[in-house]
């Protein structure tokens, strides 16, 4: 069965100006199960002209009403959750019951950014004179641009616009050309709900030619990326030369450090499932396990039963607990990681290797005692392998943590209040789960620093960038 998908601008279902189309595969088995409508320039233009123009009246749209209508939105997604995760299983390749869990969340996060959106508040500032009044509005900052990735292509769209149009904003999404499906199933929802032509617009094409269109037009005024930070570098630069907001949610290389008193059973269940969960295509998956002397033997032996235990397979199958890579080049790089660590000197304790030769199945790894020039060690895996590292001393751990430019997500397990607070002050990153993997909440803030980006996409951070404050200040004559 072949889908088509169409670009959404200004309210219409269509093609590009040049009914140029690209296509897009089924991990499983590699077979081309689609085609995506390519946006030329003119289209680009199209929606940033009907992005404007709505602008002008979606800006005034009490937060009331704008609620009610995202909370709408939110309703018909969940009305076709299985729908929408089907179409997410199909082309981006992760087990079914992740699929249903990740649209479900995407409702939970429209309803979220509905509620939040009535809370936007300014405040009354006391003035010296008695006849002036002194206030601080808050308004939308304007016509967005936003650009979402293949491994997540509802949730991490859903954040983006949910949170541009609870604050007033129009917003212009570039959806991922590899998963277009599942991403245009949303924008319906929305569409379904009653949202003003205009409001939200959905394109696909090449990224760089629309990212280079749409950052510098002056239309825009804010830009949200998700993505590798190497393109994350290159479009904050571009927005920073045109003064535009950026939020940039880029990648990760999550440490995560084991102490000799944690319970280990409980650390290999949490971090396990959250290594190997969307195939490890996480930014805040953990990544570089950092293990004390005493306990590394045990945790690796648990960690590798773990790993040799996920059944991997096509994600519509009822028992799969890992799908397929979602492209290709997921799988490239994760046979260049493993052979590159292993010839430095790592040992592979399971996997390693690609599942088949059909599809992009590759097994859930473990690489041991790596040393720190490997590849894996510095560059972003985005893929099931984990990395099992052993340190003596809480200093080295956190030595070893801080090493990279990377500070998204970090996890620690203990059960000493004292070594929980020192890895938590200590490491450099944006958020530190301990004993659990508990991030990614929308009521939590979601975002890194040094090179895993700025902003936040979650929590009250979330609508920040999308609101300027305008002060006011009024003399009674
Ligand atoms: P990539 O760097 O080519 O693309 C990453 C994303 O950026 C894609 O969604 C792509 O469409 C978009 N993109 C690329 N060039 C762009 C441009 N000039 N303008 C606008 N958008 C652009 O890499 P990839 O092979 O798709 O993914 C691999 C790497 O990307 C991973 O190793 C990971 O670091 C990163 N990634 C991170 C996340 C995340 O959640 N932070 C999501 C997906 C990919």
């Amino acid at each position: 069965m072949m889908t088509h998908v169409q670009l959404y601008i200004d309210g219409q279902w269509r093609d590009g100006a040049s009914g140029k189309t690209l296509d897009f595969w089924n991990p499983v088995n590699g077979e081309v199960i689609g085609t995506v409508a390519k946006a030329e320039q003119s289209d680009l233009e199209e929606a940033v002209a009907a992005a404007e123009r709505a602008f002008r009246s979606w800006r005034s749209v009490s937060a009331y009403d704008r609620s009610a209508l995202l909370r709408k939105a939110a309703g018909i997604l969940r009305s076709r959750l299985d729908e929408v995760a089907t179409l997410l299983v199909r082309e981006e390749g992760k087990p079914l019951a992740e699929a249903k869990g990740e649209v479900a969340a995407s409702a939970d996060i429209i309803e979220w950014f509905a509620e939040e959106g009535r809370r936007t508040y300014g405040r009354l500032i006391p003035a010296r004179a008695e006849t002036v009044q002194q206030l601080v509005v808050r308004e939308p900052v304007g016509p967005v641009a936003a650009f979402s990735p293949w491994n997540f292509p509802v949730a991490q769209a859903v954040r983006k616009i949910a949170a541009a149009l609870a604050c007033g904003c129009t917003i212009i999404l570039k959806g991922p050309e590899e998963t277009p499906a599942c991403c245009a199933a949303l924008v319906q929802a929305f569409a379904a709900a009653g949202l003003p032509k205009g409001t939200l617009a959905l394109v696909y094409g090449v990224p760089a030619e629309i990212s280079q269109y749409l950052i510098p037009h002056p239309a825009i005024r804010k830009v949200s990326f998700t993505g590798s930070t190497a393109v994350g570098k290159q479009l904050a630069s571009l927005a920073g030369l045109h003064m535009k907001r950026v939020t940039m949610e880029l990648g990760g290389h999550a440490p995560a450090i084991v102490f000799d008193d944690a319970d280990i059973a409980k650390a290999v269940d949490r971090l396990g499932a959250f290594k190997y969960r969307n195939a490890g295509q996480v930014c805040g998956a953990p990544t570089r396990f950092l293990v004390q002397e005493r306990v590394y033997d045990a945790f690796l032996e648990g960690f590798v039963a773990y790993a040799q235990a996920i059944k991997v397979g096509d994600g519509m199958e009822p028992d799969t607990r890992m799908g397929p890579l979602a492209n290709p080049r997921r799988v490239d790089a994760s046979l260049a990681f493993v052979e590159d660590a292993v010839k430095k000197g790592a040992r592979l304790a399971c996997g390693g290797a690609r599942i088949g030769n059909r599809g992009n199945f590759f097994q859930p790894t473990v690489l041991a005692d790596v040393p720190v020039d490997a590849n894996v060690m510095n560059q972003e895996p985005f893929a099931p392998i984990a990395i099992v590292n052993r340190f003596s001393e809480a200093e080295d751990a956190l030595a070893e943590a801080n090493r990279l430019q990377y500070g998204l997500a970090s996890y620690v397990f203990t059960e000493s209040h004292a070594r929980a607070q020192i890895a938590s002050a200590g490491i450099e990153a944006g958020m530190v789960s301990i004993n659990h993997a508990g991030l990614g909440l929308v009521e939590t803030p979601f975002g890194g620093v040094k090179d895993s980006g700025y902003g936040s996409e979650g929590g009250l951070e979330a609508m920040e960038p999308y609101l300027v404050s305008k002060f006011v200040t009024h003399a009674r004559i």
